[in-house]
């Protein structure tokens, strides 16, 4: 049976890839924070405070698997600068660790969740693997070290790829993010329970794709013939407004645009323009490709909580 630790388990993504790996057929170990979260059925837990240091060396020395996937993260760019050192403490030197403790083992395959923040306000759109590394936020600073450490490893000869991944969503999402924020508050307004909605800068545009696609991306890097780096992404960027605007027709609310407020304090330093990434060579080598577009994933996400709001 083929082994896989998964680090960061019950977030979005780490569920939607347990639930993927349990399915194959494998035996799946998931890293937890706290003691009370939930857990996928079928998958064993470990408890490590990634932030602390030394103790996920040992429980990766203890599993031993043959697949490790990183998606453990302090997730949010505008949480990153309330706390940039948990931050570089979580999403870059943990990985350091965890690297080192892989090579000790051996013959395992690592596959670290990098993220399009790694290119910060990128001067080219689509950004490629070939695109420069210059993050804006210090979220993208730990995950372009991580990323570094991982390619570092990969040139000593270790299995270890990053897969470059952009905007994801599913009704996973927590609301920290401003797509669930969205849905959450067009199904809301749309029940007549809530009036408004506050967000930052409307013009961003990001390239969203849907997460089960993207774990499917993670899990296609680990079983490929060689490792490398991978930016996973639909090509397509959309604004925030768009996204607004999609979400409250979807939930019937046509005066969308009367209900939204913008606030200063919802900005952040170094938000970029834009992001789109082109996904050729994971489409080339992993045969790889997004199953759903925007207006999906606004429907879907919406449905989902327009479904929660009745309940
Ligand atoms: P992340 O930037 O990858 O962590 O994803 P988010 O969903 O948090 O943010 C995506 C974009 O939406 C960024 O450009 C934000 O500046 C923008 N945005 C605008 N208003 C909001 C808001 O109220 N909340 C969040 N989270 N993002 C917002």
């Amino acid at each position: 049976m083929t082994v896989a630790l998964i680090t960061g388990v019950t977030g979005q993504d780490g569920s939607y890839l347990a639930e993927l790996l349990l399915a194959g057929g494998y035996e799946v170990h998931g890293l937890t924070r706290d003691p009370g979260e939930q857990v996928t059925p079928g998958v064993v837990a470990h408890r490590v405070d990634l932030g602390a240091g030394g103790e996920v060396g040992d429980v990766l020395r203890s599993v031993r698997p043959d697949e490790v996937y990183n998606l453990a993260a302090v997730s949010s760019v505008f949480q990153s600068w309330q706390d940039p050192l948990t931050t570089g403490r979580i999403n870059g030197l943990a990985v350091a660790e965890m690297l080192a403790a892989v090579r000790e083992i051996g013959d395992v395959r690592f596959v670290q969740a990098s993220s399009a923040e790694i290119f910060g306000a990128a001067d080219e759109s689509p950004q490629t693997e070939r695109t420069a590394i210059r993050p804006t936020s210090p979220y993208g600073a730990a995950k372009a070290y991580a990323h570094g450490l991982v390619g570092a490893y990969r040139a000593a000869g270790m299995f270890a790829s990053s897969v470059i991944l952009y905007n994801h969503e599913s009704p996973r999402r927590p609301a920290t993010f401003v797509t669930r924020k969205i849905t959450q508050a067009a199904a809301l307004i749309a029940a007549g329970r809530q009036e408004r909605l506050e967000l930052g800068n409307l013009s961003a545009r990001r390239d969203w794709g849907w997460a089960p696609d993207y774990v499917d991306a993670l899990h296609r890097a680990a079983v490929a013939d060689e490792p490398g780096d991978f930016v996973i992404a639909t090509g397509v960027a959309h604004s925030v407004e768009d996204f607004v605007r999609v979400a409250f027709e979807r939930a019937g609310i046509a005066d969308w645009r009367d209900r939204i407020d913008t606030s200063e304090g919802l900005l952040r330093p170094g938000d970029a323009a834009e992001q789109a990434g082109d996904a050729t060579r994971a489409r080339t080598t992993l045969g790889w490709a997004p199953t759903k577009d925007f207006d999906d994933i606004v429907a879907s996400m919406v449905d989902a909580d327009l479904a929660l709001v009745r309940d």
